[in-house]
């Protein structure tokens, strides 16, 4: 078919749970849509979280020309699965077993669909059913391409039992830079355990992909995606393709939240904002080190605190973790925000010098574009290996005596201190202002990711 002819592609959108990775596909599909292409976005009920229902509702209002597939998913016996009570693992898993019966819709869809954009966390389930379709199917990666590196060579790993063997300083991946043996996520030193063993079978279905797109970009992770471009790495794997970082879609919100007014009248770059993303709750006694901490930096604050893994058991007062008179002494220096805020509009504003963050990849790749100098603080799975993209990016600084978040409890007298650093190092300001600007460029017009997704949408258009 000539191209002059040629229509916009349709893609159907399909995330797994949690907001780590609703959020990414909603941005994308939010790009797609604007590129004129139709877009099926696909979800699974009921979802674990209420804000994954609440942004696709608001989505969905927000972009009335995406069509909507919602699939109920089989839900596991409670006691089906012994090594981890994990609700969003727990839903990964139903998911799995659920994505055949998107078959019927997926192949009845008007305009037939030109590709399906699938999350990792369904890579082998999904596989055969775009097969059956025949329809190509693009992984999206919702991590750094560093730690997309180790979940693709876990296989490899679990086939050799010493390879994580305490005895190792560290383990390797022919063609990328090590990984330190304490970054690697425990789960992935036990084989059973239920994100080990779907993770390694998500991965043994990555060679049946036609592409993977990834939210990251060149500039961002040149030491990994250089040689994983060129296939060096994992010669069987098709194109691997950064395309971040992703654009927002959500409209900059109301002033009715009372933080946004409270950090209109702060100085520039003068808070530390607070935040360990969708679905980590610390200890209390690590919350209330964390008090001490912020209150001895001196520096005024915006923390975003959560006391549950899933935001609907959430049901604890704002002061109930907290040292009564924390709030007191503090109420001129910061503020302490429960529930859900706007990350985007916080990261953007000016008064905003520096972010505490667990190193969820969308955090990562959120302060990477606005360029918001970080202190990485992991807490679990993926974050010890983007909180070294971090570093080595030269967007923040990481303690790494710190350990992962329940390992021990970090003092109060250490959190405010490195506070400080990340709040006066001018260096760090300067490089992670210049990753901003990078950011900035891969995304722009004839940018690199850019044009990677462009690339990929003439390609679709052209086979329709
Ligand atoms: N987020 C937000 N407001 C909140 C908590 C989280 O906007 O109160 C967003 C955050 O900006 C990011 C996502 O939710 O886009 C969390 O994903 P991330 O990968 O950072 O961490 P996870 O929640 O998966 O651990
Ligand atoms: N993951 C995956 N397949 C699975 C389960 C998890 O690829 O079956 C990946 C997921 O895409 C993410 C990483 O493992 O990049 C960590 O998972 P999780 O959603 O728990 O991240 P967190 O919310 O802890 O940031």
């Amino acid at each position: 078919m000539s191209k002059t002819t040629a229509s916009p592609p349709h893609i159907a959108l399909l995330p797994s749970a949690g907001m780590g990775h609703l959020t990414p596909f909603l941005r994308l599909a939010s790009m797609l849509s604007s590129r004129s292409c139709t877009v099926t976005l696909i979800t699974a009920s009921p979802s674990v979280s209420a804000a994954e229902s609440s942004h696709v509702s608001f989505f969905l209002s927000q972009h009335p020309l995406v069509k909507h597939i919602e699939f109920q998913v089989i839900p596991s016996k409670p006691s089906s699965n012994p090594t981890t009570d994990d609700p969003f693992f727990l839903q990964f898993e139903a998911t799995n077993r659920s994505v055949h019966l998107l078959y019927p819709s997926l192949a009845s869809a008007s305009p037939p669909l030109s590709a399906i954009f699938s999350d990792f966390a369904v890579a082998s389930s999904f596989a055969p059913v775009a097969a059956d379709l025949g329809i190509p199917n693009y992984i999206i990666s919702t991590t750094s391409c560093k730690f997309f590196c180790l979940m693709a060579y876990l296989p490899v790993l679990l086939s050799d039992p010493s390879s994580f063997s305490s005895g190792l300083s560290e383990v390797k991946i022919p063609g990328i830079t090590p990984f330190p043996l304490p970054s690697i996520p425990p789960p992935f030193k036990n084989p059973s355990h239920l994100l080990t063993s779907l993770i390694a079978t998500d991965a043994q279905a990555l060679s049946k992909a036609k592409g993977i797109l990834m939210n990251t970009f060149d500039d961002f992770e040149p030491e990994t995606l250089g040689p994983i471009k060129s296939g060096r790495v994992f010669d069987y794997l098709p194109p691997i393709l950064p395309i971040g970082p992703l654009e927002t879609y959500e409209p900059k919100k109301e002033q009715d939240q009372s933080y946004l007014p409270w950090l209109d009248s702060q100085p520039a770059e003068s808070v530390v904002y607070v935040s360990f993303g969708s679905r980590t709750a610390l200890s209390s006694a690590q919350i209330r080190e964390l008090s001490k901490g912020l209150e001895r930096s001196g520096y005024r604050f915006l923390w975003v605190l959560k006391t549950s893994k899933v935001d609907k058991d959430d049901k604890e007062e704002l002061k109930d973790p907290l040292e009564e008179s924390f709030l007191d002494r503090t109420k001129n220096k910061g503020r302490v925000v429960k529930g859900w805020v706007s990350q985007q509009d916080i990261l953007e504003h000016p008064a905003i010098g520096g972010f505490l963050s667990h190193c969820g990849w969308n955090s990562v790749i959120e302060a990477a574009r606005k360029g918001v100098p970080m202190l990485a603080w992991p807490q679990h799975m993926d974050q010890s290996v983007n909180a070294e993209v971090v570093e080595k990016a030269g967007l923040g600084i990481w303690e790494r005596k710190w350990g992962w978040g329940l390992e021990g409890l970090v003092s109060g007298e250490e959190i405010g201190k490195k506070i400080v650093e990340l709040m006066e190092d001018e260096k760090l300001r300067g490089l992670a202002r210049k990753v901003g600007e990078n950011a900035g460029k891969a995304t722009g017009i004839g940018g690199k990711s850019e044009k990677v997704l462009t690339e990929v949408l003439e390609y679709l258009e052209q086979k329709n």
